[in-house]
């Protein structure tokens, strides 16, 4: 899908919202509606946002820093520069395109921007209309061209894991395998990992988001890798948990039954499930074996342009899967002082079951 038709179903949506434009702030929503995809860096840094009316031609409006990659990138659109900030800029350009109830997105607007943004609404008549996911909620569906871009992600993702693989040995720093696989993505052509790279050997394995440190990777303990770059604006996510050497009786028994989670899942993703039964499923099995408790974190969570997103595979969301959504399954088991093992695998949904998008199994099967 093309810009243009997405930005067309946000006006249609904004037009039965009797909403007469939103403001699109999310670095994500921005790039998927205009093909501009400068980050943001930090909270309080904005590269720009779009401003969409209901009828008629969106703009993006940043300031002089992004002004060439801006109107290289989302090429049909006009690119409006605000030398005095975006407020002041609005405070002209609301009147002028008789936007007179605006939306904003109340998920990603510091609390001290929208005091701003309030200010200038009341001076000129305008009303403010916090929404929620508008554009994630395309977002959710990926098309065929998107997947393609996913499965690529996914593809490079497992080069560097196994790149890695072979030069992991007892005795290297969690630190330093961190350090080669990020380097190693880079080198591969990844824009950037998509999140911080967990090594975590060890006890640490118990530590659903340990941080890479000095700990010194020992034979027969279990090493969790959960790694995911960036490629072309699409996300990869993958974890792998091992041993180097032979596996002891406990690491067999918890690492099988987290993998025997894992495809009963995977079997029973299709279209029309909901997210909440598949998760049970997967919860169900390590439940009945006694570790309940320590799976403390929900199954997976959707992928796209950002790494975390709708869908979450969670006890708590009762919508249904449809066809074209990206998810992880990634259950785990995590016991203090011992260690842990999470697998994580992505797929995409289909009408009649799920695409695996994974071809790595380096330690899956034990
Ligand atoms: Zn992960
Ligand atoms: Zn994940």
């Amino acid at each position: 899908m093309r810009c243009a038709e997405r930005t067309g179903r946000i006006q249609a949506l904004l037009r039965r919202k009797k909403i007469d434009g939103l403001l699109v702030s999310q670095p994500e929503n921005r790039r998927y509606l205009s093909g501009y995809s400068a980050l943001d860096h930090g909270i309080g840094e904005s590269s720009g946002c779009l401003l969409i009316p209901a009828r008629g031609e969106p703009r993006l409006l940043t300031d002089f820093r992004f002004k060439l990659q801006a109107e290289a990138e989302a090429d049909s659109l006009s690119v409006v520069l605000y030398p005095k900030g975006l407020p002041a800029l609005l405070k002209e350009m609301l009147p002028d395109l008789k936007i007179r109830t605006l939306g904003f997105e109340s998920e990603y607007t510091l609390y001290s921007f929208a005091e701003k943004l309030k200010v200038l609404a009341d001076k000129i008549g305008v009303r403010l209309v916090p929404t929620t996911g508008l554009v994630e909620m395309l977002r959710l569906i990926k098309d065929e061209n998107e997947i393609e871009r996913i499965r690529a992600a996914v593809a490079l993702n497992e080069q560097v894991f196994a790149e890695v693989y072979r030069s992991l040995a007892p005795g290297r720093t969690e630190r330093e395998i961190a350090l080669l696989i990020e380097s190693t993505m880079r080198r591969m052509g990844a824009q950037s990992p998509s999140f911080e790279t967990i090594v975590a050997a060890g006890s640490n394995s118990a530590l659903p988001h340990a941080v890479p440190g000095p700990v010194i990777i020992e034979q027969h303990r279990p090493l969790m890798i959960d790694m995911g770059l960036i490629l072309d604006g699409y996300c990869s996510d993958m974890t792998r948990t091992f041993v180097l050497g032979a596996p002891d009786d406990r690491y067999l028994e918890i690492h099988r039954l987290v993998r025997r989670a894992q495809l009963a899942a995977l079997a029973a993703i299709r279209e029309g499930v909901t997210a909440a039964a598949v998760d049970k499923i997967a919860r169900d099995i390590i439940a009945e074996a006694g570790h309940g408790p320590a799976f403390g974190h929900s199954l997976g969570h959707g992928v796209g342009l950002a790494v975390h997103e709708e869908p979450r595979l969670s006890a708590r969301n009762g919508k249904k899967l449809r066809a074209g959504m990206v998810v992880t399954v990634e259950p785990g088991i995590y016991i203090p002082g011992w260690g842990g093992v999470r697998l994580e695998n992505m797929v995409v949904v289909r009408e009649d079951g799920c695409e695996l998008l994974n071809n790595n199994t380096t330690g899956l099967d034990l």
